[in-house]
């Protein structure tokens, strides 16, 4: 059936960069095999799945979105992949993606755009876009996402759909296509909250492959989706995540589930984060510029696409012609911006400032988590915007990350959830939750209650 509203719908959605047609039907069909032997079925057994095209699948391309990774087949299985087989779920195929994960529009995809299925022409978020629109569009009933800065939420906001970063640390990135590797963070991207836990609970926990993955219980996150409750829980509103820029509908919706939070038993306490303020402008510095390390590795003779090797040409002239062909502007923009905050006497003035940024957003945060439970927000300050508003203007794109980022750079855990339409356009709003580090399951329990 989910092959069918594929083949309906995807030629306009273009939510897929690749549908595993056979592979699908072969997985589907062995979880049959295995229920008549009467042989033990993993836990979403025979459930579809839409993959970000950012972790590697052993048996279908990954591109990350871009032309300088076009039809190279890696030789392994990410760790999440193999967890996602050992549940015996059935991958779908693979999810369109901002190049490299770097966008908040998909719109820097090196394969084109995908339209927000609530109305085509506007943008389905990023840079995990091609995840949330297959959900919206009824593609698959869970999907795969990675966040950074926000490429889970953002896209679950304007789309109207549920997405969740987990904890840093919380769920493998073996096999995750590296951007920023201290901020990367995969994550279940599904139409309600308690999907989003099931699938959370199959991709989360330790991995020796992944020194950074956390070695500890995975949060009670499905436990927690089946019993919402906000009773006697202190519920924090930050004073830096509202203003100017903030749409009126966006605004609205979001004092209305504030005022649900406190109908059902929550106190609302409001909170001053100062240096959130600053947030953005770390991130912009400190994603690059460990972008420009991880991307050093595609130099054209490891993996994937290869220019001008013609015989003639030095090595570093056919990586230079390669990357050159290779990588969209944005990731462009962001491997100079990178080498040159990292660069010798600049490096203390941008990306020591900061990382010291960082500390104090993390700082915080942790005295935030001191009065209160959990923190809401809107995920984004505006709905889908038009594909092509903010094409040529980073510094607007960037700005639809204002209220995730931070969550990124402390490592701790957050949601967003549909709360509504705006009345002035009747796109979706998004409900950001936010928690502390390894307390994932907190963001169930609210999401649930408030769902
Ligand atoms: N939009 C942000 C960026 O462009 C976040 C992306 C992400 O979370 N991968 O970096």
């Amino acid at each position: 059936a989910h092959l069918a509203r594929i083949d309906a719908v995807d030629e306009k959605v273009h939510a897929f960069l690749h549908v595993d047609r056979e592979g699908a039907l072969a997985q589907a069909r062995a979880v049959d095999a295995k229920r008549e032997a009467g042989e033990k079925l993993g836990p979403l057994a025979g459930v579809p799945l839409a993959l970000k095209d950012i972790f590697t699948t052993q048996d279908m391309p990954t591109t990350v979105g871009s032309k300088i990774l076009e039809g190279w087949v890696p030789p392994y299985d990410a760790t999440l992949t193999k967890k996602l087989k050992a549940a015996d779920v059935v991958i779908l195929g693979k999810t369109n993606m901002d190049e490299f994960a770097m966008g908040s529009s998909t719109e820097n995809s090196a394969y084109g755009p995908t339209g927000n299925p609530w109305d085509l022409t506007r943008i389905p978020g990023g840079s995990g876009g091609g995840s949330a629109a297959a959900l919206a569009s009824f593609e698959a009933p869970l999907a795969i996402g990675t966040d950074t800065g926000g490429s889970i939420r953002q896209p679950a906001a304007v789309t109207g759909t549920v997405g969740v970063k987990p904890t840093y640390g919380g769920v493998s990135r073996y096999g995750m296509v590296a951007f920023s590797s201290s901020l990367d963070q995969g994550g279940p991207c599904a139409r309600t909250v308690l999907d989003a836990a099931l699938l959370h609970e199959v991709i989360a926990g330790h991995d020796p492959m992944d020194s950074t993955s956390i070695d500890a219980p995975v949060p009670p996150v499905v436990e927690a989706a089946r019993n919402g409750s906000v009773q006697g829980m202190r519920v924090g509103v930050v004073k830096q995540f509202a203003g100017e820029g903030y749409q009126a509908g966006v605004v609205q919706r979001f004092n209305e589930s504030v005022e649900l939070l406190k109908s059902l038993g929550a106190t609302v306490v409001e909170l001053d984060c100062p240096s959130f303020d600053l947030a953005l402008s770390a991130y912009y510095l400190i994603a690059p510029s460990e972008c420009s390390s991880n991307l050093a590795r595609f130099d054209a003779m490891r993996y994937g696409l290869r220019v001008g090797d013609d015989g003639t040409r030095s090595a570093e002239d056919v990586t230079a012609l390669t990357r050159e062909a290779g990588f969209g502007d944005e990731v462009k923009r962001r491997i100079i911006l990178g080498t040159y905050a990292l660069s010798s006497g600049y490096y203390d003035a941008y990306y020591g400032s900061a990382q010291k940024v960082r500390t104090l957003i993390t700082q915080d945060f942790e005295k935030a988590f001191e009065q209160v439970d959990v923190i809401v927000s809107p995920t984004t300050p505006t709905t889908a915007f038009p594909i092509g508003e903010r094409a040529d203007d980073p510094m607007a794109m960037y700005l639809a990350d204002l209220c995730t980022i931070p969550t990124n750079l402390a490592g701790n855990s957050a949601m967003s959830l549909p709360c509504g339409l705006a009345p002035e356009d009747g796109l979706p709003v998004g409900l950001q939750i936010i928690a502390p580090a390894m307390k994932d399951d907190r963001l169930y329990k609210v999401g649930a209650a408030v769902e």
